[in-house]
């Protein structure tokens, strides 16, 4: 194609960069767009690997973020089962492991991140598992069968979701976590003692404020999990679970500024010219929050991040960036998430009147909403996002009280 318009290389083939390729059509691109990926599948959703597809529901195609069809007719050329090396930003190529070079003229990472191993005896046994990638979680499905033994080391989104899927398929699941309680970093106290007690309800058995000395096996297969205090745990599957760390080795081999994850601006661009980053591998400011920068994990952060790319690279303005939010699915509570509760001086919990497991947390700065945490509580969830976007001060009154709907709030605010 020879339109003028800069050949785009993207690296990555998850939420961020299947997102890109496509905002940049979007967007009006008419040139070149490269996808390289290591994954021998087309981009899929990530977050049923440990609900619904971990339980067998779905099928591969199901999770594709877009068909086939679709890389093909916006002329998006995916090279997949193709891992990048290394980049060299003289001569604008990226090295493939198989030897081949690929040439940018404009070239976005979005390599994601990768799940923190354990580092210890028995960590390489088999029937020990992480949770990243679709054959993570192939592998996985396979050992979780009615009656297994699963220990998951971390009581963090992916554990908790992993174990409430291993409830619904039979498994026995003791959790281990090493901090006095679960969620400690993603979560308040009223929240995560909620999730304790709903999974404890379900049969899942924690263990809080222990660590692991090692993993013990016969004929190379995971057989317990031994406690730092001696304590040995029967274990047919184990999955560690202990968070994640940015895959920004390309991008620190090639002198990008990188620290805990590649540093961006707001709209992806590195500290090299022409060489954008997204999605889980980077440290990005946040306008609601000041200063600070954050590595977000969580598919509205790399499609938000990927949108901003896009428009830079066309020329347009960029969108106004969203709030940090996620959300976890566990059983049949929908958690939804939005901010980040800095400054915070006080919580108002609503129970939603008459419905059971439905409730929301709204973490206060004086007057104003900080973060809101919703359990299958929909509505407060988008009017508490919608009213910390807009900065409102809120009637704390009526926020506390669970029969004034929060969305009527906005209107009080903008009147
Ligand atoms: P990824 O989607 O991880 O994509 C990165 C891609 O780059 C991968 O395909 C990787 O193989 C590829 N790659 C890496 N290095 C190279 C290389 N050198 N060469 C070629 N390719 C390379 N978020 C939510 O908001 N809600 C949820 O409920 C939720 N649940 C989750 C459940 C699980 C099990 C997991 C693992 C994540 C979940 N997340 C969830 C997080 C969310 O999936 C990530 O934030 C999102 O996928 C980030 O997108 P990304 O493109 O940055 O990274």
């Amino acid at each position: 194609m020879t339109t003028g318009a800069p050949r785009i290389v993207i690296i990555g083939g998850g939420h961020a960069g299947a997102n890109a390729a496509a905002s940049l059509r979007q967007a009006g691109h008419d040139g070149e767009i490269v996808m390289i990926s290591e994954e021998t599948v087309l981009p899929y959703h990530r977050p049923p690997l440990s609900k619904a597809y971990l339980k067998g529901g779905s099928t591969l195609e199901s999770l594709y973020l877009r068909p086939a069809k679709f890389y093909e007719t916006n002329n998006i050329e995916t090279l997949l089962d193709a891992r990048a090396t290394g980049i060299d930003t003289e001569r604008k190529v990226v090295t493939l492991a198989d030897g081949r070079e690929v040439g940018w003229e404009l070239l976005i990472l979005a390599t994601g991140s990768v799940a923190r191993r354990l580092d210890g005896p028995g960590a390489d046994l088999a029937g020990v598992h992480v949770l990243r990638d679709i054959r993570d979680a192939e592998a996985l499905h396979a050992r979780i069968v009615d009656g297994a033994r699963l220990v998951i080391i971390g009581a963090g989104y992916i554990g908790l979701e992993v174990a409430a899927s291993a409830r619904d398929l039979g498994a026995e699941v003791t959790i281990l976590e090493r901090e006095p309680r679960i969620l400690s970093r993603v979560a308040c106290e009223e929240l995560s003692g909620f999730f304790h007690r709903f999974h404890a309800g379900r049969g899942v058995v924690f263990r809080t404020g222990v660590s692991v000395a090692g993993l013990h096996g016969e004929d190379g297969e995971v057989r317990s999990v031994e406690l730092s205090d001696g304590e040995i745990l029967p274990a047919d599957v184990v999955l560690v679970g202990i968070g994640g760390s940015p895959c920004d080795a390309l991008a620190i081999d090639a002198g990008l500024h990188c620290d805990n994850g590649v540093i961006v601006d707001l709209a992806g661009q590195t500290s090299t010219k022409g060489i954008y980053a997204i999605g889980d591998m980077t440290r990005r400011p946040m306008p609601h929050y000041g200063d600070r920068m954050f590595r977000l994990e969580s598919v509205p952060n790399a499609v938000d991040q990927a949108k901003a790319v896009a428009a830079d690279i066309m020329g347009k303005p960029l969108p106004t960036p969203d709030l940090p939010w996620f959300w976890s699915d566990q059983y049949e509570l929908k958690l939804q998430i939005a901010g980040v509760p800095f400054d915070a001086d006080r919580q108002i919990v609503r129970h939603t009147p008459d419905k059971e497991n439905s409730f929301s947390i709204f973490h206060m700065s004086g007057d104003r909403i900080v973060a809101v945490e919703a359990v299958n509580a929909l509505g407060d969830f988008v009017a508490g996002k919608k009213l910390i976007m807009a900065g409102q001060p809120v009637d704390i009154a009526r926020l506390s009280d669970a029969s004034v709907a929060v969305k009527t709030l906005i209107a009080t605010a903008a009147d």
